[in-house]
């Protein structure tokens, strides 16, 4: 970990915008309040959007009415004169418009740039947490911790209150518990959180960022210029690493969480009780006691992971340890994730929907046994083998629904052929009723099944929630 004062050469304020020619490139969730935000402050805007849909018109006529000028249905072409360009965190950076920026030496900043940039000089300091998997519940958790302590506080960034929204509104905050996807952070050049987490790192969104390194390097943007503590994952070293390579400022820490028993410097494990060797006095002989693993709900490790990780951060903002156990206490995890929908004749039943990529279903595979196992859906590209590999002998059977369910099905073959295998051949919503049924007769007492599809839902389900809601539906049928 190198260390250096971090300086900003871009005055922030309001000022700096004046006069400026701005493009806003994509409406929508963020597009909108940063149309509005740069032309309330004197900028000149345009606002592009590759879309011409019903809701985007809706949407440029709210612009137009205040004057913004829109592009419909052209999002390539830079407008000219553009000194800034402002962009929805999702549009990829090989876009030609940001090849048209690069040659005309134009600035790309996203929603979170301009959240940084805009805020106020008091403003509150942001705790800023990243990962492939358990970004939303981590941030939940650190949140419901940081108001236990009594702090002005709420969870933001790409987890529905834009950071936008929450610098300009009329809150007032304490902290703030900030989500921050790979995208946001590679838009955001000049961030400088508080204290930033890694929580892992598994192959994600690499059609995006280019390559495995690239996903990587724009995580890590998130310890650059970190003031108190770097929060990295023991178990996934590349983390570590990612701490090592940024520039922090003068004393901040590399601090780790782990399952097990926490060196020095890191938050860990001891006989079910969550303790902290980091943020505390004579941290060579001492250990201070936060919470009980069963604080936590759902207490799986991942789960115990995230809750680390979320008071790792807490605590690196001086919260007391009587308020990360009542944060955790108070937590409530989000519908989908882990979800315990009923117990049917000794059997439980969970919907993990949410767990749409192979590295969250093999977290939420790891804290069950044995397991009925319903999956599948959209692949993505993914591929199977390490999950199917790392989970087989937790198996009791699998049922198989969805658009890529071969995939599934010949990872199992190659890695447990003894385990049975339902696959239904069809992909209508009224399949999830069958899978149950199906999981149903696979269980015996004492086991989970579990929905955790390693897939996207979008061949069956407009989305996870749906997906789920008809998981849970159809296990309350069964069970009547
Ligand atoms: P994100 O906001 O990063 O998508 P969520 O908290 O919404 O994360 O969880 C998404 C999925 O990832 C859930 O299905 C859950 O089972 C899984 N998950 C949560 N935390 C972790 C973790 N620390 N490691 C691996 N998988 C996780």
């Amino acid at each position: 970990m190198g260390s250096g004062q971090v300086t900003s050469s871009v005055p922030s304020g309001t000022s700096e915008f004046q006069g400026k020619h701005v493009t806003v490139a994509g409406l929508g969730v963020s597009g909108l309040p940063a149309a509005k935000a740069l032309h309330a402050r004197g900028a000149i805007v345009t606002a592009v959007n590759d879309g011409d849909d019903a809701r985007a018109r809706e949407q440029a006529a709210e612009l137009e009415a205040l004057g913004i000028t829109v592009r419909l249905g052209d999002g390539a072409t830079l407008p000219e004169g553009t000194e800034l360009i402002v962009t929805a965190p999702g549009w990829q950076p090989g876009k030609p418009l940001f090849r048209a920026a690069e040659e005309a030496g134009v600035p790309v900043w996203g929603d979170v740039e301009l959240a940084w940039r805009l805020r106020g000089p008091d403003a509150a300091p942001w705790l800023a947490v990243t990962g492939t998997n358990g970004k939303t519940t981590t941030v939940q958790m650190l949140a419901a911790i940081l108001k236990a302590a009594g702090l002005r506080t709420a969870a933001v960034g790409n987890i529905g209150v834009s950071v936008l929204d929450a610098v300009l509104g009329d809150e007032q905050y304490d902290v703030l518990a900030v989500e921050l996807s790979s995208y946001q952070l590679h838009w955001a050049p000049s961030l400088r959180a508080y204290s930033g987490a890694v929580l892992n790192l598994a192959p994600d969104h690499l059609d995006w960022h280019g390559s495995m390194d690239a996903y990587a390097a724009d995580k890590g943007r998130i310890y650059e210029g970190n003031k108190v503590a770097c929060v990295y994952n023991v178990a996934d070293p590349r983390t570590e690493d990612l701490v090592r390579e940024a520039d922090v400022e003068e004393g901040c820490r590399a601090v780790g969480f782990t399952l097990q028993a926490p060196a020095v410097s890191q938050l860990g494990v001891v006989d079910g009780i969550l303790v902290d060797r980091a943020f505390v006095e004579n941290r060579q002989k001492n250990a201070q006691e936060l919470a009980e693993v069963s604080d936590v709900d759902p207490p799986a490790p991942h789960n115990i992971a995230n809750a680390l990780a979320a008071a790792a951060l807490a605590r690196s903002f001086g919260v007391p340890a009587q308020a990360v156990r009542d944060g955790l206490r108070a937590f409530k995890p989000d519908a989908h994730r882990i979800a315990h929908v009923a117990d049917i004749d000794g059997v439980a039943y969970v919907d993990d929907s949410k767990a749409t990529n192979t590295h969250a279903a093999e977290a939420s595979l790891a804290a069950y046994e044995p397991i009925v196992w319903i999956a599948g859906g959209l692949a993505k590209g993914a591929e199977f083998d390490e999950l199917v590999a790392n989970s087989a002998k937790r198996l009791r059977g699998v049922v198989l629904i969805g658009a890529d369910r071969a995939l599934i099905r010949e990872a199992l073959a190659r890695h447990a052929p003894e385990v049975p295998v339902v696959d239904l051949d069809r992909t209508d919503t009224g399949a999830m009723l069958q899978a149950v049924t199906e999981a149903k007769r696979l269980a015996r007492p004492g086991d989970t099944v579990l929905l955790a599809p390693a897939c996207a839902s979008m061949d069956m389900f407009t989305n996870y929630n749906q997906r789920g809601d008809a998981f849970a539906a159809a296990v309350r049928e069964l069970g009547a």
